[in-house]
Parts: C-alpha cells; structure tokens; sequence
C-alpha cells in the first residue's frame, strides 16, 4: 500500500483526482475525508493544501505526491522529481507598475518586492547580483504594490490578466512550472514497483491526450498514398469491406493536423471517415 498526497481544493485538485480516475484508480469522492482508499489499486489519497504536500512526503507521512512544481522549489524538502504531469502549468514572474521603465534586473536594487514565493525570489536576486527587500505575503500579492505595501510583485502568472487589472506590467519571467509527480527518497522496492506502475498508468492516458482514433473506408489502390498521410503508430490497420477494392484503414492520429489529414484523405477518395476519442495508449 503506498499512500498519495494531493491537493484538498484548489488549481490542481481536479485534475489530480480525473488523472488518478483515468488510471484506474477511482477515489470515492462522496465519502471524501482527509484519507480515501482507491478501488481494488493498493493507493491511499491523502488530501493536503499544497504546501504542506512537498513536507509530508519528504517526512513519509505521504510516499508520493501530486503538486506544483513551483512549491517544490520553494520549499526545498528532501524529495524527488518523478514524472512531470503536463497539467497546472504556469510561470512566476517579476511584475511591476506599468508606467515605470525596465532595463533589467538592477531595476529591482534596493526596492521592496511583495511575494509568496521568497526562496526562489531570493535564489533569482542572488544569482543576478540584486540587493532587494523580499516581503512575504500569503496571498493577494498582485495587490501590494497599489496599496503601497510593495514597488513590486513576483507572484504566478497564467494569462497575465489579473496583472493588468492592477495596472502591472511583467518583466522576468523567472520559473516555469507544471504540475509534477514528487517522491520520497526511501521508499521500499514493494513501494517503488507501485510507483513505476502508477507512471505507466500516467504515461498511457497522457499519450492519448490529444490523439483520435480514425477510421475510413477507403479503395484499396489507395492504401500506399494514405498510409503516407496517416502513418499510425507502427502502421495502420487494414480490414477487407465486402465491397471489392475497398478496405477499411484503422489509423491514430494527432489532434492538431486532424483536419488536415482529413482533407487530404478526402482527396484521395477515401468515405465514410469516423473519428473517435481515445481513452489509453500502452506503447
Ligand atoms: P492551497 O489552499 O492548497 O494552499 P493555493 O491557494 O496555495 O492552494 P492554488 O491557487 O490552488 O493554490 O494553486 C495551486 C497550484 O496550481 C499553484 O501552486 C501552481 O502550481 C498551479 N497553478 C497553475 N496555474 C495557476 C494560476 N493561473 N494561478 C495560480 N496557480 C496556478
Ligand atoms: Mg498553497
């Protein structure tokens, strides 16, 4: 049995819990409580706010855990990085107010900047040779500097539009994060097969993200041309149709140039084409 540390609520509290569902691992939410069991998968869930989740599992309260990359960093417990995720992504970066000049760095030499984040702060100013004020404040960092709490803020950025909405403009982005799956550094060989496990699991859903299945029909003097078209994962699948001189190609493709493809197929002659959602892919 290992058990799991993810957010209670928050940003990556519901994409925690559907990456865990679509591995097979179903956390019975109605009888949610601080410690849920998952089906017939030896995994507990334990339900933590984000920063305390990089501390429970370097204590082994939690083997493993599900959190910002941005919160290991800042809280450097003794864990380590296992897989990356691909969800939470976002990035803290130094913003000021939008009417001030910015030439660099050096701008920050001597001023007051506001944020959550005071140890990567800290980490940036030094290894830029800057000398500033780092005030650490748990939230509504964006709003520090227009109360005159701050000349500055170093807070997460997605879109950039709460920044905008306070009259800052960002000028380092200084930490790219995503959300990342976090080990103890002891685990036991029962625990660490279960872990590679579990990475498998991750690994066939986030390879079907953004995939489709296709099916078409398609004349069988076409196969070569479309097969150049759509290459599938070693190669597509060809059935006989009743129908003499056609055939039905089974292929999966990448989202992004779905439609392209589609087109091009047409082109070809090909009819009937069906796209489906794929749920897993095991290479
Ligand atoms: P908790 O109550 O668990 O302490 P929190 O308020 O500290 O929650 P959230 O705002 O839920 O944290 O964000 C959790 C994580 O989601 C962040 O640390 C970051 O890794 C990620 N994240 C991704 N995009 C964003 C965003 N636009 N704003 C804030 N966090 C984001
Ligand atoms: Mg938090």
């Amino acid at each position: 049995m290992i058990r799991i540390a993810i957010q209670a609520k928050g940003r990556l509290n519901e994409e925690s819990i559907e990456l865990l569902r679509e591995s097979g691992l179903s956390v019975d939410e109605s009888k949610r409580k601080l410690l849920a069991k998952c089906g017939d998968f030896p995994l507990e869930v334990l339900y933590l706010r984000d920063d305390d989740i990089p501390g429970a599992v370097a204590m082994g309260v939690a083997d493993i855990g599900i959190v910002g990359l941005n919160e290991v960093a800042e809280k450097r417990e003794n864990v380590s990085v296992v897989h990356k995720l691909g969800f939470g992504k976002c990035r803290i970066s130094l913003a000021i107010p939008k009417s001030e000049g910015y030439e660099g760095p050096s701008y920050f030499q001597g001023k007051r900047v506001a944020t959550s984040y005071p140890a990567l702060l800290e980490n940036y100013f030094a290894e830029n040779g800057v000398k500033a004020i780092i005030h650490k404040i748990a939230g509504s960092v964006e709003v520090a500097p227009s109360v005159g709490m701050a000349d500055a803020i170093f807070d997460i950025v997605s879109s950039g539009g709460t920044l905008v909405v306070n009259g800052l403009k960002e000028v380092e982005r200084v930490f790219e994060s995503e959300a990342v799956l976090i080990s103890g550094k002891n685990l036991d060989n029962t625990k660490m097969e279960i872990v590679s496990q579990l990475v498998s699991r991750f690994e066939a859903v986030e390879r079907s993200r953004g995939m489709k299945y296709l099916l078409i029909n398609l004349p069988e003097n076409k196969i070569e041309e479309a097969s150049r078209i759509t290459p599938g994962l070693r190669s597509p699948t060809i059935l006989p149709l009743a129908q003499q001189g056609w055939c039905s190609m089974h292929v999966v493709v990448e989202e992004k140039d779905l439609w392209s493809k589609l087109e091009r197929l047409k082109n070809l002659g090909a009819e009937g084409i069906l796209v489906l959602s794929l749920d897993k892919i095991m290479p």
